[in-house]
């Protein structure tokens, strides 16, 4: 266990390595039928047992031909001796002669080019052609998509709808994928009431529900939602206690920093381990991370972009390795920044961005013009953020990192 030091900043790369490298997959398999393995996470690779397509196919609507066939110079004018429609088996292209072919068809044996329908003179059952098609024009051969034998998907990837396509394609039904990991949750602060209630001039709404809610679902995950909890240690103990009997993580918000009103950092400390809670990074300095009952345990800051935030930052890389996927740090992109960033901060930042064109066409950077944490607007307004380290300043015309939002719960 790493000392739990209350006063120094841990660094953001070193919060992050730290994380990653205590959490292993929950690892549950299930066979799913294709139909419901969108977004699940594949358990095994996949390898074909077949070639796709299994034969030369055409890849036009046309005649096959045989190259040796072709006129020395001038028109190559052949009789028509079979039609292949798609789906319909061929038989040996007789030399001397072209078949009749459609798009998907298979190439009969023999022939070794298709020469497509608009460059050909049809006279009944024969045709004449000026083109002098080459070898293996408009031919598909067998395997040219897939070999039998090849991986076609790699276990641990996240099944998008073109995973699951390629593997109906080389006849599979059922995938075995891991089953969803449970996620609990659990929402701390007397100042908040449910959309729906009356809300009394010193409350606020419960957003960061919503907002969990609604990025655990992009990332696939079953939720079990506890609501709001009242800022007591008894209650907030209890909450930590059920969550962490429910589920495979534990993720809150509120009640982590210091104050006298601050139970959830206390209840971990009394129930379980408590390895780290106050990270560089801007917004969302507190952040806990332990475990209750061997459960992991992430208690996100209150601010609602600082949950937005932490959560792609740190739950999106504990609950991909949870889930088994091969977590990789988000690839920035270099673009030039359209606004000034002057005050450099000895936390680093992630500020709320977005992608514009400017006026010569040209894709550059913007930041939100209000950073504060508690503007969630920033989020809405903004596609991604920019990375900003620490001590940096940036002047427009600057290249920064920015780090589009889809990266980190895709
Ligand atoms: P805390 O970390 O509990 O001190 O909360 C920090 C700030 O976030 C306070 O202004 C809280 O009112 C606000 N906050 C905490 N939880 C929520 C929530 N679920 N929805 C919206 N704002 C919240
Ligand atoms: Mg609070």
């Amino acid at each position: 266990m790493n000392s739990c030091d209350t006063t120094a900043l841990l660094a953001y790369d070193e919060a992050l390595a730290q994380l990653t490298a205590s959490a292993s997959p929950i690892g549950k398999v299930v066979n799913v039928e294709l139909r419901e393995a969108f977004g699940a996470v594949l358990a095994e690779t996949i390898e074909s047992a077949i070639d796709v397509p299994g034969c030369a196919m055409s890849s036009m609507d046309g005649y096959a031909i045989r190259t040796a066939d072709l006129a020395d110079a001038g028109t190559t004018r052949l009789p028509v001796s079979q039609r292949i429609p798609a789906g319909s088996p061929a038989v040996a292209l007789t030399a001397g002669s072209a078949a009749r072919i459609f798009t998907g068809a298979p190439v009969p044996e023999g022939a070794d080019a298709v020469i497509m329908q608009e460059q050909v003179e049809a006279d009944g059952d024969r045709i004449s052609f000026e083109a002098r098609p080459t070898r293996g024009n408009n031919i598909r051969p067998a395997g040219n998509d897939i070999k039998s034998g090849t991986r076609i998907l790699a276990r641990g990837c996240r099944l998008r709808a073109q995973d699951i396509g390629l593997a109906a394609s080389v006849g599979l039904q059922i995938l075995p994928v891991y089953e969803p990991i449970r996620v609990g949750m659990f929402f701390t602060g007397d100042e908040l009431v449910e959309p729906g209630d009356t809300l009394a001039a010193h409350k606020i709404y419960d957003s960061n529900r919503y907002t969990l809610h609604g990025l655990l679902s992009a990332m696939g995950c079953e939720i079990v939602d506890l609501g709001l909890v009242g800022d007591t240690l008894e209650e907030t103990k209890a909450a930590m206690q059920n969550a962490s009997t429910r589920a495979d993580l534990v993720v809150t918000s509120g009640g982590v920093s210091v104050g006298e009103e601050d139970y959830v950092r206390i209840a971990i400390e009394q129930l379980g381990e408590l390895r780290m809670w106050r990270i560089g990074i801007k917004p969302g300095k507190p952040l806990a991370y332990g475990q209750i009952n061997g459960t992991a345990f992430m208690g996100l800051p209150g601010n609602p972009v600082s949950v937005f935030a932490t959560f792609c930052l740190f739950v999106c890389p504990m609950i991909q390795i949870l889930q088994g996927r091969e977590w990789q740090k988000p690839i920035s992109m270099p673009l030039s920044a359209d606004f000034d960033w002057p005050k450099a901060d000895s936390r680093r930042e992630f500020l709320r961005a977005r992608l514009v064109h400017n006026a010569d066409g040209r894709s550059v950077v913007q930041v939100y013009p209000n950073q504060d944490s508690g503007v969630l607007t920033s989020t809405v307004w903004a596609d991604g953020f920019v990375e900003i380290a620490e001590n940096q300043t940036v002047s427009a015309g600057d290249v920064v990192d920015y780090l589009p939002f889809a990266q980190f719960f895709g």
